[in-house]
């Protein structure tokens, strides 16, 4: 299976704050991508894909929340690429169900819910071999879809980036992609992340793991901001959503106060407050 990189374009973002701090900023527009596999979700699945074709495996089995668009990439990347999907839901069924579940089931996901003590243990042996006989054989993509050749796929992003630049920022879940980010770096860039949950340090642990099995967990060229998750994951305030609809206005691009807004008004904040490395 060969899967093409799509081409996005560099979009540079004027502001007057970036040009009395004299930085230029700019957006990699990844999330142009695909209608529903969009941005960083396409490559962190993109080598999971070749990998599970490869091993001739059918069927794609991944977790995640009921809002995760994981979940909705991976049932869209299925019906794209010809496999099977089962996607592994937190939590109990709630009907009618909401748009990222009813879209990845119109894409062909089987949708199975456990509950939130099964879901902690969701790597345990003994859930895997209930999985197996409900569903027979299948490729495991993790929560988030993070492994390492979802880190692989990651670093390709990089090598998209056609201008020079010092730092590269992204939103952080599960620190997949940035971690990917950082396996893409020269040692004289340097990555941001913004933590969109609370108590996002476990961040750094998850990074360094990411990063190990390219023997790569020493390096030290980035930094995780853990101040601007705005009460946890999925939560907004009213400055947040001011914001997003603020930068929608004057930029005609649309940010979320999921991922994107919430990295976007950290980093506005760190460039006011002549954030340096
Ligand atoms: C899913 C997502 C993230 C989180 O990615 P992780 O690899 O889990 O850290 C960040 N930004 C956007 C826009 C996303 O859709």
């Amino acid at each position: 299976m060969i899967i093409e990189n799509p081409i996005t374009p560099l979009t540079e973002i004027f502001d007057p704050l970036f040009e009395q701090k004299q930085i230029k900023f700019f957006i990699k527009r990844e999330d142009l991508t695909d209608e529903f596999i969009s941005g960083n979700k396409f490559y962190k699945l993109k080598y999971n894909l070749i990998e599970a074709e490869k091993l001739g495996f059918k069927t794609l089995l991944t977790f995640g929340g009921a809002y995760s668009n994981h979940i909705h990439a991976t049932a869209a990347a299925g019906k794209k690429y010809g496999f099977k999907t089962i996607g592994v839901i937190r939590g109990e069924e709630h009907l009618p169900l909401n748009p990222t579940l009813s879209s990845a089931q119109d894409n062909g996901m089987t949708i199975e819910y456990i509950d939130r003590k099964s879901y902690r243990n969701k790597y345990d042996e003994r859930l895997k071999q209930t999985l197996k006989e409900k569903f027979g054989d299948y490729y495991l993509i993790p929560e988030g879809g993070s492994n390492h050749l979802a880190i692989k796929g990651c670093a390709e992003i990089i090598s998209g980036i056609t201008t020079d630049f010092n730092f590269v920022c992204s939103a952080c879940g599960t620190g997949g992609t940035l971690a990917g980010l950082i396996l893409g770096l020269d040692s004289r860039h340097f990555a941001l992340g913004f933590s969109v949950l609370k108590g996002g340090s476990f961040l750094y642990q998850n990074i360094r793991t990411l990063l190990s099995y390219y023997q790569k967990e020493n390096l030290n060229n980035f930094q995780i901001n853990l101040d601007y998750h705005f009460g946890g994951y999925a939560k907004t305030n009213a400055e947040l959503n001011n914001f997003c609809a603020g930068f929608y206005e004057q930029h005609n691009i649309q940010i979320e106060p999921i991922y994107t807004g919430k990295m976007f008004f950290g980093l506005y904040d760190l460039i006011r407050s002549n954030f340096s490395a």
